[in-house]
């Protein structure tokens, strides 16, 4: 990863819209533009104040006007990347995009990586890795209170955070080190009981993190949420009246080139991601044995499962395997066709020895057709996912590498805690420095090369 040349690239997507911007950092940006700008008000690129934007044509070294723009100038360090930046707005049609930005590549500058400008951000210290991560997430957020919890993270929250138990670790670090290097000085080393009691601060912290990001994840990646029955209950029927009323926000803007994404649902704030679609919809009939079969498989990847029944007939044995099966915790029985006469009512068939048991409380009755009971459905969705907690954006970890990081730290320091007694220092030191590293992924310190280059790969170009 080179640094210290210019980078350009199309920022905004290459298809037909408003305007497109070109944009380039690095410390020829000011030089390279100056060749290809031609400003109406100012003589040069050179005479223009940093922090403003100016109006004038793109010209190649024919002189040809290529297009009418506006240029914005951020000089260092203040800027995206804390490099020289200049973003040229044009029209934004693929052609003049890709014209001026081999305009800007034939005069000095390389096209840049994937994510290179936010990478830059980060290697120049103006974010650390959390906010870099958070930049990707804001434009994937696929509900309002999951784009939150981004802007949140992007302005350093959960760094905040982050911080402030890496200082703790950092600290206890010094004094159980302190113990290796002068055994027998007569420094004032932290009994261990203070020890242990700041262990138990950091253990608490973790555990609260760790705690919340069980709702977090599901924000940023969506509610795996499987649909099963048997053939003709109102799968496929449920699937339609919910996209009908909820698909998710990203896909309801008019005239955007995003593509719609078929299978996912803003249920009440709670992006949910229907899994195997294609499978509810088309598969209609395979043998049964083999539906039963997909559908367990579906189920087992599922953070929600909706067993579809249907309400004008009695259970069959199918229905009552798929119940079995499932675990009351997040599934709900979902009682289909109500405007029909209703076989299966109250008193319910038994299942298991101790009966419907905690399914009693987990079945909602619907009519998919009709659209009644839908309501109920989603807030028994939403009251499942959050298992008693809140729909809040605040503070939360979202990302699963940052889960897995917060639980390795959480591990070395339940083994400091249980070995701190018996143990050397030299021993249990090693425990809190892996906690150290664990923590330190998350901000981008000791984070390894190739884990950085992975993250930033998922960036698109320019971003
Ligand atoms: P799937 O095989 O489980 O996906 O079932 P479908 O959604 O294709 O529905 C099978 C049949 O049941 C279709 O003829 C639907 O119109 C009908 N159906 C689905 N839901 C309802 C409902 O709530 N009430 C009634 N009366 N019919 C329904």
């Amino acid at each position: 990863m080179f640094t210290d040349d210019t980078i350009a690239a199309i920022s905004t997507s290459f298809a037909y819209s408003g305007i497109g911007i070109v944009r380039l950092s690095g410390k020829n940006s000011v030089k390279i533009t100056n060749k290809i700008f031609s400003p109406s008000k100012y003589k040069s690129i050179k005479d223009i104040p940093s922090n403003s934007i100016s109006y004038g044509h793109i010209i190649d070294s024919n002189k040809e006007i290529i297009d009418e723009v506006l240029v914005s100038i951020m000089k260092a360090p203040h800027s995206y990347t804390r490099e020289d930046v200049i973003e040229i707005n044009c029209h934004g049609g693929p052609v003049p995009l890709r014209r001026i930005l081999e305009l800007t590549l034939k005069t000095g500058a390389r096209l840049a990586e994937p994510g290179e400008f936010t990478q830059r951000a980060f290697i120049n210290g103006r974010i650390d890795l959390a906010q870099a991560e958070a930049v990707l997430d804001v434009i994937n957020a696929l509900t309002e209170q999951g784009q939150k919890a981004a802007v949140e993270q992007l302005r350093g929250e959960l760094s905040k955070k982050i911080a402030a138990i890496r200082d703790e670790l950092l600290e206890l670090t010094a004094f159980v080190e302190a113990h290796i290097d002068f055994p027998d000085e007569d420094i004032e080393p932290l009994s261990l009981d203070e020890m242990k009691k700041m262990a138990s601060g950091i253990q608490k912290a973790l555990k609260a993190l760790i705690t919340g990001s069980q709702f977090g994840v599901i924000l940023r990646e969506g509610l795996k949420t499987a649909i099963i029955g048997r053939p003709n209950v109102g799968k496929s029927s449920l699937l339609n009246a919910l996209l009908e009323q909820d698909r998710a926000i990203v896909t309801e803007m008019p005239g955007t080139t995003r593509d719609i994404i078929e299978d996912h649902l803003n249920i009440k704030g709670i992006p949910v991601k229907i899994m195997d679609t294609a499978g509810i919809r088309e598969v209609k009939n395979i043998v049964e044995k083999e539906g039963v079969k997909r559908s367990l498989r579906a189920m087992k990847d599922a953070d929600l499962v909706l067993v579809i029944l249907n309400g004008n007939e009695k259970l069959h044995a199918t229905d009552k395997e798929l119940i079995r099966k499932s675990d009351p915790k997040n599934t709900i029985l979902v009682i289909n066709k109500a405007d029909l006469p209703q076989k299966l009512i109250p008193p319910y068939p038994p299942l298991l020895k101790g009966g419907w048991g905690d399914f009693q409380r987990q079945t909602v009755r619907i009519s998919a057709v009709k659209g009644t009971g839908l309501n109920d459905l989603k807030n028994k969705i939403v009251k499942t996912t959050l298992k008693g907690g809140s729909l809040s954006s605040t503070g939360l970890v979202t990302n699963i590498r940052h889960v897995k990081a917060l639980k390795k730290a959480l591990s070395s320091i339940n083994a400091f805690i249980r070995d701190s007694r018996k143990m050397s220092p030299e021993f249990t030191a090693v425990e809190l420095r892996s906690a150290l590293d664990a923590i330190g992924e998350i901000l981008g310190i000791t984070t390894p090369e190739d884990i950085l280059n992975r993250i930033f790969n998922n960036f698109c170009i320019g971003k």
